[in-house]
């Protein structure tokens, strides 16, 4: 009867180790997968929306407005089953890197009777003036697109609130007023051009192109025309960007390298073209402000709509108004 007493003590206290046995080893299996707070895994501490930290894992939300979900309000974690170590950390391809790349296209004042498209495309230059002010009073730091894909290869810390200011189509404008606001504030801004049509019409010439590249803005490729590349022929594509890259190089001396499709029209196919012509990334128009490695030919964009009013502005740069 004792010996069954002392088995009965004994075999309770191996279950009591066996769990604690479990709970340590969980916990050391656990705790190099959490998140530290300059690091690119999950934010260990909640996180909301409106903080826009420059690197997380969260899914990408489509739009962080002032509403979206706190962290701290998902469902707690799963806890792991034996297999799922493997599973707790991304490969680096999958670092998912949160920056606005903001996507302007005029800024300048309407012209009589404007139609809706033209209404949507600009910006007053006085509107442009108050966002760059708010975003340097905010703190944000303007990036290159260079310094975002070298953080999408994980080679590049970014500041705590980084921001791309992008230019679709190279307007004239976009010299007249845009250059003058963003140096007055010392942003970047990435312009990208159509190759043909610089210096003609109300496109900017090369000559204010090679002011801006010397005052440290970006000139880079939106084609040689505005033409829809997903109805092309692989060779045809080649001839757009390639041929627009080799014009700026000739032109500026400057290497492009990133690639913007003209309204935001791609395929596979494209894609696989402007990969093999020397680009590193492109830019698409779909929302939102997460990229990854993987997408580097997909970059999203957050269009700014010279309808909205400044709170929204505001808040599609993740900040109360
Ligand atoms: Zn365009």
């Amino acid at each position: 009867m004792r010996r069954g007493i002392r088995w009965y003590v004994t075999g309770n206290l191996m279950v009591v180790g066996a769990i604690l046995g479990a709970v340590l080893f969980w916990q050391a299996v656990e705790a190099p997968h959490r998140p530290v707070e300059s690091g690119a895994e999950t934010p260990a501490t909640p996180t909301p929306d409106s903080t826009m930290p420059a690197l997380s894992a969260q899914a990408d939300s489509p739009l962080p407005t002032a509403t979206s979900t706190p962290e701290s309000t998902k469902a707690p974690p799963t806890p792991p089953t034996a297999v799922a170590g493997a599973q707790l950390v991304p490969p680096s391809s999958q670092l998912t890197v949160r920056v606005p790349i903001l996507m302007y296209h005029r800024i300048d004042r309407l012209p009589a009777n404007p139609d809706a498209l033209r209404v949507s495309l600009s910006i007053a230059p006085a509107d442009f003036d108050s966002q760059v002010h708010f975003l340097k009073e905010r703190g944000f730091t303007s990036l290159t697109l260079t310094e975002v894909y070298e953080a999408l290869q994980g080679k590049r810390t970014l500041p705590p609130k980084p921001v791309a200011l992008t230019f679709d189509d190279g307007y004239a404008d976009n010299y007249a007023n845009a250059f003058p606001i963003l140096k007055k504030y010392g942003f970047l801004g990435t312009f990208f051009v159509l190759t043909d049509v610089a210096g003609t019409g109300e496109y900017m010439s090369w000559d204010q192109l090679e002011e801006m590249a010397a005052a440290g803005m970006k000139i880079e490729v939106h084609g040689r025309a505005h033409l829809d590349v997903s109805r092309m022929t692989t060779g045809q594509v080649a001839s757009q960007v390639q041929g627009a890259r080799d014009a700026i190089r000739a032109r500026l001396g400057v290497e492009s390298r990133f690639y913007s499709y003209p309204s935001g029209k791609y395929n596979e196919s494209v894609i696989d073209v402007v990969k093999t012509s020397g680009f590193l990334a492109a830019v698409t128009v779909n929302y939102g402000s997460d990229h990854t490695l993987q997408k580097a030919f997909e970059l999203k964009r957050v269009r700014i709509d010279g309808r909205e009013s400044f709170a929204v502005f505001a808040r599609k740069v993740g900040e109360n108004p």
